[in-house]
């Protein structure tokens, strides 16, 4: 017989599933992989196999064109869909249950059963309410493997109302100008326009190149994003008192000198720290995360409550330290390739 959860084994490139020789979201390519979301430190291309939902597929089909063959033309990918809900028996005798974990459109935690033992890996994730994507479902699990990009208590996420409100008080504050607002390309851009559409907001939002296939993605997934422009096919007349959504990236990029007189706004997690707004020249900070924030990620771990939580990248040692004196069993997993970037 063997040891209790020796069939799950972190690696710092990934999580091995090791009967079913199998990697969750590896940052190399294997031939079996369980895809937790589309990010790219997440969703690499060239895997022999990729197990995700079909939204995170069809993300990585666009980011990667992994229909064929990877970058380096080497291993074929095999696009394996399992939905939300469903069970797929792997190898080994190891059963996969993809859940959505309400990060991003097609996101998913990862419940894995074996022996009799259940673990769960949450990728990325968040509790709020997000118009562009399926719920997080708490779980209960033996050993509960989560994410901590924000494990501090400093990171606290306001209500998302909250940041609608600032953003659409600064347009109307700059009726011939426009505002610019810095979102990453997948899920961020597409979270910060649905909010705009349900907080009342209906004029044409426009769009940086950069982001006009990932939304249109969206809404071939059913997200309705109201109507959308492209900056290249207008005068700045035409962009007068409209918001602009482009890639943080752009942000302080020539580019921005074909809006009219832009407000600069940024949509993260990372604009709670008011240094990271002022280095990238940012005046208008929207603090608006697809992560759970301090007091999600302890709330989280109360409610799974698991024998064990692993913990994979992020704010780690704030986070151990809560299990410790909250009397539970945890362990840091020293993940690397996992960045922060912009998409918090
Ligand atoms: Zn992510
Ligand atoms: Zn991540």
């Amino acid at each position: 017989m063997s040891a209790p959860f020796s069939w799950i084994k972190p690696h710092p490139w990934g999580v091995e599933v090791v009967p079913a020789g199998a990697f969750i979201d590896p940052a190399r390519a294997v031939d079996k992989a369980l895809v937790t979301h589309g990010h790219a430190d997440h969703a690499r291309g060239g895997h022999g196999e990729t197990f995700a939902t079909p939204e995170t597929l069809a993300i990585m089909e666009l980011r990667y064109r992994t229909g064929a063959a990877d970058d380096a033309g080497e291993i074929p990918h095999k696009a394996m869909p399992v939905e939300y809900g469903e069970t797929i028996r792997l190898p080994g005798g190891v059963d996969a249950t993809y859940i959505p974990a309400g990060h991003v459109l097609g996101s998913s935690q990862i419940l894995l059963e074996h022996a009799g033992e259940r673990v769960v890996i949450t990728g990325d994730y968040k509790r709020r309410a997000d118009p562009t994507c399926a719920p997080f479902e708490v779980t209960p699990c033996d050993i509960f493997i989560t994410e901590a990009t924000f494990g501090l208590p400093l990171f606290t996420h306001p209500p998302i109302g909250e940041e609608m409100g600032k953003l659409l008080s600064a347009l109307e504050g700059n009726p011939e100008g426009s505002v610019l607002v810095g979102a990453y390309a997948l899920g961020k851009a597409q979270r910060v326009i649905a909010e705009l559409r349900a907080a009342g907001h209906t004029d044409p939002i426009y769009l940086h190149g950069a982001m006009e296939k990932m939304c249109r993605l969206y809404e071939e997934h059913g997200v309705d994003l109201g109507e959308l422009k492209l900056v290249s096919d207008h005068s700045k007349d035409d962009m007068a008192g409209s918001i602009v959504i482009a890639p943080p990236s752009a942000l302080n990029d020539r580019w921005s000198r074909r809006l009219p007189n832009p407000v600069t706004a940024m949509a993260s997690g990372w604009m709670r720290v008011r240094g990271r707004a002022r280095q990238r020249g940012v005046e208008l900070p929207l603090i608006i995360s697809d992560h759970a924030d301090w007091n999600e990620l302890t709330d989280t771990i109360r409610q799974v409550n698991p024998i064990e939580t692993w913990i994979t990248h992020g704010r780690e040692e704030a986070l151990l330290r809560w299990c410790e004196l909250n009397q539970r069993r945890a362990r840091a997993l020293a993940m690397v390739g996992r960045e922060e970037e912009d998409e918090g």
